[in-house]
């Protein structure tokens, strides 16, 4: 089955905007229409963990930006903030259940997010990178092959 991917990051992100009611901005950016063979199920984790991340590791007030574009058969979902950033030495181990970074730790969280996205990605066969600066903000990308 295909899923329009446009319409539904659209309306996923439209509930957890009105969930964050004013606290947060949560902008979306999608150039291209895209429907492709994902499924719907392991596309609402990724996309729902990677944000709520973006919203619990942010301060109140903040922008979220999510992008999602189409470019040679891959998809690409973006989704960057300026909250408080992951230590470069903790950026490797992420995607282990129950790792979280150091600081991190007076946020509550169990650890398990990342690596429930991580393997939501890999059943697609697609990867998952993070780009991150402590104190600036974070990018988490993913991209996953399209079949149809
Ligand atoms: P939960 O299982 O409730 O999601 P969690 O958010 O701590 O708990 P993960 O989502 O797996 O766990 O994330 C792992 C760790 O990665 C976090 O504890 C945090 O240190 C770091 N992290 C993830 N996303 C971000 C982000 N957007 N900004 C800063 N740190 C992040
Ligand atoms: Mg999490």
């Amino acid at each position: 089955i295909q899923l329009n991917l446009k319409d539904f990051c659209g309306e996923l992100i439209e509930q957890l905007q009105f969930n964050a009611r004013e606290q947060y901005l949560i902008t979306f950016n999608s150039p291209n229409n895209i429907n492709a063979c994902i499924d719907e199920t392991l596309m609402r984790y990724i996309l729902s963990n990677l944000l709520s991340n973006a919203i619990k590791y942010s301060p109140q007030g903040g922008t979220i930006n999510v992008e999602l574009n189409c470019k040679d058969e891959t998809v690409i979902l973006r989704i960057q903030d300026w909250g408080i950033g992951i230590p470069q030495e903790n950026q490797a181990q992420l995607f282990q259940p129950f790792y979280r970074a150091s600081n991190a730790r007076k946020i509550q969280g169990t650890g398990v997010g990342l690596s429930i996205v991580k393997q939501c990605v890999d059943l697609h066969g697609g990867q998952i990178a993070v780009e991150s600066e402590l104190g600036v903000g974070t990018t988490f990308t993913v991209t996953l092959p399209v079949v149809n």
